[in-house]
Order: structure tokens, then C-alpha cells, then sequence
């Protein structure tokens, strides 16, 4: 024996993904399939090789016997065992027993029964369709398994590709007016379908199913041929494979291949240009010769060229789509990005003056706070208010007093600025407005002396600085300051240390404003 036989097996993820429930067929179709006395006509070696596989003990050389029956059955078998679908880089074989051997019982029944249900009926278009469709789908089947690594199970899928449509014969039997539907809809396989669960309550996949178990044929195949159809959306490759592969057999057959091609390549990301390529170039090789072996009008040749540039050209089109999109999609996170940048500065921005507002000041306050309870560092908070700034506005106006506290903010962030600088500290000085006329400063991680030093540089420069010029006047203002630092006393929350801080500016209005108080603990 030169090859080594193989037990025809399919998967168990496959079978046991489908239920029982597929061989129930509504009762009535049942009744009429089994008293149906012409399906299939079978010649009686055909009978003989379904009477062999219904023997769970049957040996090969059963099924070669059955075979051998019939002369030209088995020069048939052998030319299959040597044709593209089987031999691959394998010698040639033969003897019939080799043969059986190289297919496994699985494919040995699939042919003989494609032969004989070929019989005598490939002259009517129904049954020429049906032939081209199955051959082309198990060409395909022998690229698309390879491309997607599922060559273990490719002999149950050629063998269920080859028989798939094998319920349409028998409908066509059973049922005259399904020939009707057939004119109509038999290069539409997904319409076909449509029709065929309207009139008998299930497709042919389903019923080609049941009769090839009811034929004796291995449950698992038949499964194959229930899920030949692309109702069962889960899916394993292998399955994928199956379904695929007939909906390329009808878009070759198909009066508009090229359109056929195209939407099965937009449907089908997974069929790329290079898998079409080899698809199509195998079929263009391949067809002729299976054509002659399975006795078959042999369907129109495409120019796979025009094809291939078509859905070369389809792909680039989705590749500039997908780019678009992509660039859209970055468009609008970067415009949401710098959205939420905008919010999230507003949000802790006073409107008026630009510097942080009270929120923030707090949250930041909260943080260094404990920073400085739990580890070294010291925290120190100047209070600021602006003296008479009531008078301000009644003198000259509200808008000038806005104008005022803009200007102010810009010359304690400038000097806030600088300290952040001496200090080699960025993040550790903050300034903000506290409401009304009343300002902060944070200073974390920095010597008290660095906070009265600050406070002092400020009320130096308002003594300095003109802050508008009104009708010519230059219009200074001042400001009482008051500092605590968490060195000076026990606080136990943030507000006591603002509070703290508040007191002193409190004192430093009482003896005349324009200066600086420290908190004293005792005072
Ligand atoms: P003192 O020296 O005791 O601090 O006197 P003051 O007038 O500065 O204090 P007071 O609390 O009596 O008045 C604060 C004034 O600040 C009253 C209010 O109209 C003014 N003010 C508060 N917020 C704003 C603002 O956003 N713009 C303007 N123009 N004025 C404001
Ligand atoms: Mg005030
Ligand atoms: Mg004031």
C-alpha cells in the first residue's frame, strides 16, 4: 500500500456545533423524499457502495469491490484519484484500492454518488448548474484551505463541497414546481434559498442533509452539507471556507462575474488580491480537466486578469476609504483632545484675570497641605487683599476697577514667575484669585522667609507701579498681605491655615494697610 489510509473524520467542534435538529425536515417533505422512487436513480454498483457504507464494519476493500462492479465507474474513480482535487505532488495511481485509499471512504462515496446522480441528466441546465457550481466551490475549497491553514479538514470540505447542492436534485424530483423557481432563481443562490424555505419549510442544504444520511452516508458529512449555507454566522474557518467557496462558484457563473467578484471582495475582507489571484488562476487550470472527468459542459472560462484588476483596484479604493476614515477619526480626537484641554483650563481659570480661581486654588491647597502634614515639606499661604478697591470703582468706574484686578494679576504672577525660578521649583508657587479683590498665593516646599520675602517684593512694586493711566494720572493702588505658615502653628485643615492667613492681612488693614502681617499663634 503507498499511501497511508485515512479514516474519514470531520472535527468534532465541527459536528457538535450543529444540532439534531438539522436532519428534522417538516414531515410532509419527508414523506415525499421517501416515497420519491426515482431519487436518485442509482446504477447498481452506486447501490452496492451506499450498501457498504452503511456497514460500520466495512473494509476497504468493500468499497473497492463495489466499486470494481462497474468498468467504467472505476476508470472514472481512478481518474479522480489522479486528478488535481486528489493526487497533489502524489504518483499516479492504478488500482482501484489505491484509490479508495488516497480519498478515504468520505470522498470514495461523494464521487460515486457525483458520477452517478451526473447520469444521464447533465444535458438539462439545472443539473449542468448544479455540477459547475459544486466543481468550482471544491476547486476553491482546495485554495481557500490551504490559504487559511485548515488543510486538516479540507477532504470532509471538498467532499461536502462537491455534494452541497445535492438537495436541489432531490427537490427537483420530488417537487414539479420547484423547477419553475428553479428557472427563476438558480443563479441566485441566496434568493433560491429564500423561496425554498417559503414552499417547504427549509432550504436545500437541509434537505440534502437528511438524504444523505438517510443514503447511509457519515452523519458528520451530511452536517457539512446542512452548513454549506452561510446561515450559521459563528464561524470556524472551515466553515467559512465551505460557504465561501459557493458563493465563488456562483459568481463565476454568474452573467456578471466581474460585479459578482467585486462584492464579494467588499464583503469578504479576508479575500485578498493575492487569494484571488490564486483562486482564479487555479480554476482557469483546473476546470478543464475536472469538466472532462466528472462529464460536464464545462463553464465559461473568465479572464481572471480583468478580475484581479478589479479588486486590485476595489481594494486600493477601500484602503483610501479606511485612510479617510482614519484621518477623520484622528481629526475629530484631536479636536475632542483640545476640547477637553480648553474645558479643563477653564475650569480652573478665573474669567477675569487669567491666573487660577478659587476651585482650583482649593484643590491645590488641599494637595500641598497633605504633602506638608505627612512628610517635611512646608506650606506657606499669603493672603492678598486690595485696599479701598470700593472707592476704586465708585471713583472712576467699574471697568476701570476690572481693568485694575487684570493688571494686579499680571504683576503677582510676574513676581510668582520669578520666585518659581529662583526658587529651581516650577510646580511649587501658585497664585489665584480668591473672590472679589482678595488674591492667594501657595508656596509648597519653600522656606516662610520665601513667602514674607514675595510679600514684600509686592508691596514694593505696588508702590512702584502705575497700574492705568486716567486722564493722564498714573493710578497706583496697595494691598494688605497677610502669611501663615504650617510651621507657625497646629492646622488641622487647609481652611484653617487660609483662615489663618485672612486674620493677618485682617491686622495688617487695621494698622494702616499697604503692608505685610505674619501669622503669630499667640496673637
Ligand atoms: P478694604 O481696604 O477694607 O479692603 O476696602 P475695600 O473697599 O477694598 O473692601 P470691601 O470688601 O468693602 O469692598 C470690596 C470691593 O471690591 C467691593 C466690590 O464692588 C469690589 N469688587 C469685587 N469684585 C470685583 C470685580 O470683579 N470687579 C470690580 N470692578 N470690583 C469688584
Ligand atoms: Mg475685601
Ligand atoms: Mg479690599
Amino acid at each position: 500500500m503507498s499511501e497511508q489510509f485515512q479514516a474519514p473524520t470531520v472535527s468534532a467542534n465541527l459536528a457538535s456545533a450543529v444540532l439534531p435538529a438539522f436532519f428534522d425536515l417538516p414531515p410532509a417533505l419527508t414523506r415525499r423524499l421517501k416515497d420519491c422512487k426515482t431519487l436518485p436513480s442509482m446504477p447498481g454498483a452506486v447501490l452496492e457502495v451506499l450498501k457498504v457504507a452503511r456497514d460500520p464494519d466495512a473494509s476497504l476493500s468493500d468499497y473497492t469491490h463495489a466499486i470494481e462492479r462497474d468498468p467504467a465507474l472505476t476508470v472514472r474513480f481512478l481518474s479522480l484519484a489522479n486528478s488535481a482535487l486528489y493526487r497533489g505532488s502524489k504518483k499516479k495511481v492504478t488500482i482501484c484500492q489505491d484509490a479508495v485509499i488516497r480519498l478515504g471512504t468520505d470522498a470514495t462515496i461523494a464521487a460515486v454518488l457525483s458520477f452517478s446522480l451526473l447520469g444521464g441528466k447533465q444535458s438539462t441546465t439545472t443539473y449542468t448548474y448544479i455540477w459547475q457550481r459544486a466543481v468550482i466551490a471544491t476547486l476553491s475549497i482546495q485554495c481557500l484551505s490551504e490559504h487559511f491553514l485548515c488543510q486538516s479538514q479540507a477532504r470532509q470540505l471538498f467532499t461536502a463541497a462537491l455534494l452541497q447542492d445535492i438537495g436541489v436534485m432531490a427537490l427537483h424530483e420530488i417537487a414539479p414546481p420547484y423547477a419553475e423557481i428553479l428557472e427563476i432563481y438558480l443563479r441566485d443562490h441566496e434568493a433560491l434559498c429564500a423561496q425554498e424555505k417559503s414552499l417547504f419549510g427549509c432550504d436545500h442544504a437541509a434537505i440534502g442533509a437528511w438524504l444523505l444520511k438517510s443514503m447511509g452516508i457519515p452523519e458528520n458529512l451530511a452536517i457539512l452539507v446542512a452548513q454549506s449555507h452561510g446561515s450559521n454566522e459563528a464561524i470556524q474557518t472551515s466553515l467559512l471556507c465551505l460557504q465561501l467557496s459557493g458563493s465563488i462558484a456562483d459568481a463565476w457563473l454568474s452573467p456578471t462575474p466581474q460585479k459578482c467578484f467585486r462584492e464579494l471582495v467588499t464583503h469578504h475582507p479576508a479575500l485578498k488580491p493575492k487569494l484571488l489571484a490564486n483562486l482564479l488562476d487555479h480554476l482557469q487550470k483546473q476546470l478543464p480537466p475536472i469538466a472532462q472527468l466528472f462529464n460536464f459542459v464545462m463553464p465559461p472560462m473568465l479572464n481572471s486578469e480583468v478580475l484581479l484588476a478589479e479588486a486590485k483596484q476595489l481594494l486600493h479604493e477601500r484602503n483610501q476609504q479606511l485612510q479617510l476614515l482614519l484621518k477623520r477619526e484622528q481629526e475629530k480626537s484631536i479636536a475632542l483632545q483640545e476640547q477637553n484641554t480648553l474645558l479643563d483650563h477653564q475650569s480652573r481659570t478665573d474669567l477675569l484675570t487669567g491666573i487660577a480661581n478659587r476651585a482650583y486654588l482649593e484643590k491645590k491647597l488641599a494637595l500641598f497641605f497633605e504633602q506638608a502634614s505627612t512628610g517635611q515639606d512646608t506650606l506657606s499661604v499669603i493672603f492678598i487683599d486690595l485696599d479701598h478697591f470700593k472707592q476704586l470703582n465708585d471713583n472712576f468706574g467699574h471697568q476701570v476697577g476690572d481693568d485694575v484686578l487684570r493688571q494686579f494679576a499680571k504683576l503677582l504672577s510676574g513676581l510668582a514667575v520669578e520666585k518659581k525660578h529662583s526658587a529651581g521649583k516650577l510646580q511649587d508657587i501658585m497664585v489665584g484669585r480668591y473672590g472679589g479683590e482678595e488674591f492667594l498665593v501657595l508656596l509648597s516646599q519653600q522656606p516662610p522667609v520665601q513667602a514674607e520675602h514675595l510679600a514684600n517684593q509686592l508691596n514694593h512694586a505696588l508702590l512702584t507701579t502705575t497700574m492705568l493711566e486716567i486722564s493722564g494720572q498714573p493710578l497706583k493702588i496697595s494691598a494688605s498681605i497677610g502669611i501663615a505658615s504650617m510651621s507657625d502653628a497646629i492646622f488641622q485643615t487647609p481652611i484653617e491655615l487660609i483662615e489663618a492667613a485672612d486674620r493677618s492681612m485682617y491686622l495688617a488693614k487695621r494698622s494702616g494697610r499697604g503692608r505685610t502681617i505674619l501669622f503669630d499663634g499667640n496673637r
